[in-house]
């Protein structure tokens, strides 16, 4: 384990701050506590932790700020070499998590169950959520939260080939929005954009947005491990996303924090959640009465921020965008990420990508830390996922 120890040349009166886990009477066994010791005393107290089976997640000069922490690292008296935080994998499980069960030669044909659109009155564009039955696979094409499933939609390209798949985040939990494990969703924008004054429609996007229940659609996948959830049920989970990309968010956040999700799934999230979700307007929110009734339900463990762009401003008047989100509490995020136990999940647009680099570094500089260098330790540690487009 990496300690800082920056002040270590100087007298033995020197007190430390000790932040560690499972460590105490029973009852504090399970929180986090912050001990301050003398350095006379801080080899026998490294020695206490280790011997009652205590997890010590950071040393350093009382009063100066803890480094990034180590998740499980065996206790060990402070070094006075490091003062470089360091970070130690988080559990991702990878295991058991299917890939390509069918693939494009020989796709599952789902039947679409439902099709509706996400959008109240007055928003722009088109996006809807859209359920296809997977009953009757062999092998049943099974999935979990962060996965994604490639669409091929019916129909040629302009040479008269068939066309190729495009991939869409899934927006339903493994257990499906029924729960009964035989379904999966999406939630599709219907790209538009405009060539030689000709209003361009997205392929794939329109074949989706106009599909009616009871048709049948070639499905491939499952494919991605990038943006898997933690097994931890005390993990922190801090989620950004734009428009679509809320698809993966909505699937942890069921996961959570729905009632019959959590009943089925078993896993008894007790750590907190934070969402920033970024949309053009109120109208284009999506998911937004469910995340607003997550939050009064668990006031302790979710909170729900919006970015809302075309009818926010930012701190410089222009469009208030996630990153602008992210600036404003660049501080906390800091002192969540700090915590071994938290994940980043951003997806959605990739021009958020720079902003939000840009507040995590001046939130790190305010800390003496570099987050040029933090972040691809976390990436390195599977705690900092993204999936951008
Ligand atoms: P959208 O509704 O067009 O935009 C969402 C919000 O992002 C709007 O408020 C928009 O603001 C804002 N925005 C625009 N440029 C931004 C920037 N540089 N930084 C931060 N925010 C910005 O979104 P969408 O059409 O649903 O698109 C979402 C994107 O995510 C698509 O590119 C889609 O392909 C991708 N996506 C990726 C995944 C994945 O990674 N698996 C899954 C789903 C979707 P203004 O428009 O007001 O400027």
């Amino acid at each position: 384990m990496r300690v800082s120890t920056a002040t270590s040349g100087r007298s033995d009166s020197r007190v430390f701050t000790v932040v560690v886990q499972g460590y105490g009477t029973a009852l504090a066994r399970n929180a986090e506590r912050t001990i301050n010791v003398p350095f006379c005393r801080l080899q026998a107290l490294m020695q206490s932790i280790s011997q009652l089976g205590g997890k010590v997640i950071s040393v350093s000069p009382a009063g100066e700020p803890a480094p990034v922490a180590p998740a499980a690292a065996a206790p060990a008296a402070p070094t006075p070499a490091a003062a470089k935080p360091a970070l130690s994998k988080a559990a991702v499980s990878h295991a058991d998590v299917p890939v390509n069960l069918y693939k494009p030669k020989d796709p599952f044909i789902g039947t679409v169950t439902e099709n509706y659109s996400l959008l109240a009155e007055g928003a722009i564009g088109r996006v809807n959520h859209i359920t296809f039955d997977l009953s009757g696979g062999d092998p049943h094409l099974r999935y979990v939260e962060g996965q994604s499933i490639g669409i091929i939609p019916d129909g040629t390209d302009a040479n008269g080939k068939p066309h190729k798949l495009r991939l869409y985040s899934i927006a339903s939990t493994r257990h499906g929005d029924n729960m009964a494990g035989d379904t999966v969703s999406l939630c599709v924008r219907q790209l538009q954009y405009e060539k030689d004054g000709e209003t361009i429609n997205g392929v794939c996007s329109t074949f989706l947005c106009d599909i009616e229940p009871g048709a049948k659609v070639k499905i491939t996948g499952p494919v991605g491990k990038e943006m898997l959830l933690p097994e931890d049920e005390d993990a922190n989970i801090i989620m950004l996303a734009t428009g679509t990309g809320i698809a993966p968010m909505r699937t942890y956040l069921r996961r959570m924090f729905e009632p019959a999700e959590r009943e089925k799934n078993g896993w008894h999230f007790k750590g907190k959640a934070w969402l920033f979700m970024g949309a053009p307007t109120t109208a284009n929110l999506l998911y937004d009465a469910d995340f607003e009734h997550y939050q009064s339900q668990f006031p302790d463990n979710f909170r729900y921020t919006k970015a809302i762009s075309r009818e926010q401003q930012n701190a410089k008047g222009g469009r208030m965008y996630i990153q602008d989100r992210v600036s404003e509490n660049a501080d906390e995020i800091f002192s969540w990420i700090e915590n071994p136990k938290t994940h980043v999940y951003m997806c959605g647009l990739r021009g958020m990508e720079p902003g939000i680099d840009e507040a995590m570094t001046a939130a790190a500089a305010a800390k003496g830390l570099t987050w040029a260098e933090l972040r691809p330790q976390l990436k390195k540690a599977e705690r900092w996922h993204v999936e951008t487009y």
